[in-house]
């Protein structure tokens, strides 16, 4: 385990490094706009592995297992522009405001992060610069693009959840994330519920606030976008046949949901 360079406070990504925004369909036409704060769980070389087992690397702490696949394939089936985020939530947490303690965690779910112990505030702000403010701009630059072209968009914010977490068992397969859209998260959930396999929760296993999120309701809400989170179960998205089965389905469920808002005119028709 290497620790060398967690408190650099210059260099966390070079130019050869991977940049933290992905993108796909940045053209497309589909007023969704979805976003995918935990999509990857790389590591900035310069942190090594933030003294942290490579066992518990590919966990659910570090990333939202299997959301990267389902997330692409929505996006290429629906022709929505998806943005999302390559680091790992161990390095800095894009769903944070920054400086909450949750932000660049110190414990996550029952692992320590000795990277993260004692970190020097230029060396949280580093991060930050380098990975949350590049992600979050491009998503405050693409709805204010959207905006002056007069796009409709609606923000949806794909996450995934560990079947298990602390030792309690979550029978949701599905769950809705949202604090003040009334507009979308109904519709969202009844189309869901309307799926006989599935238990969906409601604002299950989480909810959205102003002190323990950041992209609801910074690029959501404050913007004033009909807006919704996604939360899926992890166990059902493991595999790329999973993914791809989600995927179909999200689709066929955000057609509905495009087709019924325009009929309700909060959609131009
Ligand atoms: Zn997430």
């Amino acid at each position: 385990m290497a620790l060398e360079g967690a408190g650099d406070t210059s260099l966390l990504l070079g130019s050869e490094d991977v940049p933290p925004v992905h993108e796909y369909n940045p053209a497309a036409r589909s007023p969704f706009l979805l976003t995918s704060d935990h999509y990857g769980r790389l590591i900035p070389p310069v942190l090594g592995d933030l003294g942290v087992a490579a066992s518990e690397l590919t966990r659910h702490i570090a990333w939202d297992i299997g959301i990267a696949g389902v997330a692409d394939a929505l996006s290429q089936h629906l022709d929505a522009h998806l943005i999302a985020q390559r680091y790992s939530r161990l390095v800095i947490d894009c769903n944070r405001p920054p400086g909450a303690p949750s932000s660049i965690p110190r414990i996550s779910e029952a692992t320590t992060i000795p990277g993260n112990e004692g970190l020097a505030r230029d060396a949280a702000e580093v991060r930050r610069q380098q990975i949350f403010d590049p992600y979050h701009q491009r998503i405050r630059d693409v709805i204010d693009r959207r905006l002056r072209e007069n796009m409709a968009t609606v923000l949806v914010s794909l996450h995934s959840f560990t079947p298990v977490y602390a030792g309690i068992r979550r029978p949701w397969h599905i769950g809705t994330l949202y604090h003040r859209d009334t507009r979308l998260p109904p519709l969202l959930l009844k189309l869901l519920r309307a799926e006989a396999d599935l238990v969906v929760g409601d604002n299950e296993p989480y909810a959205v606030s102003d002190e323990t999120d950041y992209t609801i309701p910074v690029h959501g809400e404050a913007r004033g976008l009909m807006n919704s989170g996604i939360e899926i179960r992890q166990d059902l998205i493991a595999d790329p046949a999973g993914q791809r089965q989600w995927a179909d389905r999200l689709t066929r469920i955000f057609a509905e949901i495009e087709t019924t808002l325009r009929a309700q005119g909060l959609l131009p028709g």
